[in-house]
């Protein structure tokens, strides 16, 4: 099987249940473009099940938000019980993963996306704290409650422990210029607590861990910006040798409305073709259409031949994520 094969046969599927967040962080491009909060209408999320039913295609994991606090929607729940009950019927993915700032998942609500997720067999939460102090938070996270995603998250720790060994928990500093110093405050706060609690975790750099599946808890350290940094790895022997970035062949997204793009920095979903956006509505709801249509063959094969959108020049996937995922398979 070529390299482009396997990557066609191992993708990761975004459904954008809803859009809009409770925060106005500085660096959010989420904040440049509506932050107001639309949620998929329950029977588009209906067909586009159906679809992946017919198309008898499988993922290997799922990503229930795109742009914004999934949480947001007070129905996220409910429709995540929704996606559960298809995929205990088809098996359309393997794990759920879920990233939020944490303000809204209280004991409750925390206690139901463990049982979801378990239900699948595996599922990872990663919330999103970024300092130690409410002086500090206010800066990067503007809107926020410090306190309330700190006992929040203290609450997830104390739920996790029923959970383990089936869950990831991923207690998450992002690095800004603003927190740069303050790592060791936030570490030496939640190591506090999880040694209070008996729970063994790991420390990590980025996620790489998170994404290979293996349950724990761990307090991750990631950097900022990573589509306002330049790749450091850019040569075109690596574009045409690796295919460019791995996007196009493994990570179909499908937008609120129905919007189609494959890239996670594609807000406005005009990667594909800037003057036209695509929608799953389009191709009869079949995200295997879409996947085998002519402007995605077009886009990859642009991409083998090192031609790439502007965007990518900033970004970090470019080159990055195959040279770790998948060169020395
Ligand atoms: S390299 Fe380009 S296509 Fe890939 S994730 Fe970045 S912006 Fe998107």
């Amino acid at each position: 099987m070529t390299l482009e094969d396997r990557l066609l046969n191992d993708w990761f599927l975004t459904i954008e249940l809803s859009t809009g967040c409770n925060l106005k962080c500085p660096t959010c491009p989420q904040n440049a473009a509506n932050n107001n909060l639309e949620v998929m209408d329950e029977s588009l999320l209906f067909d586009i099940l159906n679809g992946i039913s017919r198309d008898r295609i499988k993922f290997t994991s799922l990503t229930p938000f795109f742009r914004g606090e999934p949480f947001y929607n007070t129905n996220f729940i409910e429709y995540l019980k929704l996606i559960n009950s298809f995929n205990r019927d088809i098996s359309f993915f393997e794990f759920m993963t879920i990233h939020s700032n944490g303000q809204f998942i209280n004991d409750n609500t925390g206690k139901k996306l463990f049982e979801l997720m378990a239900k699948n067999g595996y599922g990872e939460l990663i919330v999103s704290l970024d300092s130690s102090s409410d002086e500090l938070y206010q800066k990067i996270r503007p809107g926020g409650d410090f306190n309330c995603s700190v006992n929040n998250l203290k609450q997830l720790i104390n739920t996790y422990k029923a959970y383990s060994g089936i869950i990831t928990l991923g207690i998450q500093f992002v690095e800004h210029k603003e927190n740069s110093d303050d790592f060791p405050k936030f570490l030496k706060f939640w190591t506090g607590i999880l040694n209070n609690n008996n729970l063994p975790f790991e420390l990590i750099a980025e996620n790489e861990k998170i994404m290979k599946n293996v349950p724990g808890i761990y307090i991750v350290r990631k950097p900022a910006g990573e589509f306002e940094q330049k790749s450091t790895i850019q040569s075109t022997s690596i574009k045409i040798n690796h295919l460019g970035c791995h996007k196009a062949w493994v990570s179909p997204v499908i937008g609120v409305k129905g919007e189609i793009t494959f890239c996670c920095a594609d807000y406005n979903f005009e990667m594909i073709n800037s003057n036209k956006t695509y929608f799953i509505q389009d191709f009869d709801y079949s995200i295997k259409s879409f996947w085998y249509s002519k402007p995605m063959q077009k886009i990859r094969n642009a991409f083998k031949a090192g031609n790439f959108p502007k965007k990518c020049d900033t970004c970090i996937e470019m080159g990055l994520s195959l040279e770790n995922k998948y060169e020395d398979q």
